[in-house]
């Protein structure tokens, strides 16, 4: 077994979808980002890269290419677990906080955690979406951004 750590920060502008673990969450402000910004999933698969060693997202999806842009990130969340099949592994387990001070997320952690797990060809139970505030203190608590911290362990596939 191994294991990888993935953190990732987007700016909260209007005018934008806020979307979260692949789910579009009805709120004022979106995150700000060349792809869909969805600073979850991007966390998550920097966790998953990190565990097999594979660079990060940044490398394999630059955001100066014009490909990525507006990119669905359960689509690249996907590309990254196909990057893992073909070096031998497949998704363990995955453990992740949002760190935001609004919305409040805890309605729809079930629905992220559903598309997060069918993304990773995992059981539900394997992907645990954790969200907390940071009680109104810097960026993030004059809701700037959102935060977003994931382990992941990875497992032979064989
Ligand atoms: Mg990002």
């Amino acid at each position: 077994m191994r294991m990888g750590i993935g953190f990732d920060t987007h700016r909260l502008v209007e005018g934008r979808k806020l979307i979260l673990g692949g789910v579009d969450i009805p709120h004022e402000t979106g995150l700000l980002g060349h792809s869909d910004a969805d600073v979850l999933t991007h966390a998550i698969m920097d966790a998953l890269l990190g565990a097999i060693a594979d660079g990060d997202i940044g490398q394999h999806f630059p955001d100066t290419d014009p490909k990525w842009a507006g990119a669905d990130s359960i689509a690249l969340l996907r590309a990254v677990v196909a990057r893992l099949s073909d070096q031998g592994w497949r998704v363990g387990n995955v453990d992740a906080t949002v760190l935001a001070e609004r919305p409040k997320l805890m309605p729809h952690l079930p629905a992220m955690r559903e598309r997060l797990a069918a993304a990773m060809n995992v059981d539900v139970g394997a992907v645990s979406v954790k969200a907390t505030t940071v009680e109104g203190l810097g960026a993030i608590g004059r809701r700037e951004g959102i935060s977003a911290l994931a382990t992941a362990t990875v497992l032979p596939l064989a």
